[in-house]
């Protein structure tokens, strides 16, 4: 016979395994855990090999990185928003943009909820991965040795993002 009591537990017992088991599938989806889960503008896999081009492709959806200097959005200097080559997302305005000197497009604070962060271990240790919010696109990654006001480089690829001036 079951009792009231054991009800509560039984399902918090269930919600571990619900916990355990999407767990796993992250793990089992090894470098882009970002495919796991549910981003509003997701695409299958066969969508996005036609909607972006090859380096866009490498980038967004392989966690790739470009060569340093590659991009013309290294030195773009024009007023405007950088948004995501995958979905449009608004990701950074111009004025939070500045020279790293590291090849790569290089800002210091993201437009708010435009991007999340991840852990990537593609190197063999732990670097906070940015992703973009709505499709889940690799954008590339956040260091802490930026400027003022957060002391964040937010490390991008050109290829990922467009350019919207004005
Ligand atoms: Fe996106």
């Amino acid at each position: 016979m079951m009792n009231h009591a054991d009800i509560p537990s039984r399902r918090h017992f269930l919600c571990l395994l619900g916990t355990a088991a999407s767990g796993l599938v992250l793990a089992s989806c090894g470098s882009n855990p970002a495919q796991a889960r549910n981003f509003p503008k997701a695409l299958s896999n066969a969508e996005w090999r036609r909607k972006l081009t090859e380096s866009e492709y490498y980038i967004l959806r392989q966690a790739g990185t470009e060569r340093p200097y590659s991009s013309p959005l290294d030195k773009e200097k024009r007023r405007g928003t950088y948004v995501c080559a995958g979905c449009g997302n608004h990701l950074f305005p111009s004025e939070t943009k500045y020279s790293s000197g590291t090849g790569w497009p290089s800002f210091y604070r993201p437009l708010s909820e435009a991007i999340l962060i991840d852990t990537d271990y593609k190197l063999g240790y732990p670097r906070a991965e940015v992703l973009c919010a709505d499709c889940g696109g690799h954008l590339g990654h956040v260091f802490n040795d930026g400027p003022k006001p957060t002391g964040k480089r937010y490390c991008m690829n050109g290829a990922a993002m467009d350019f919207i001036a004005g």
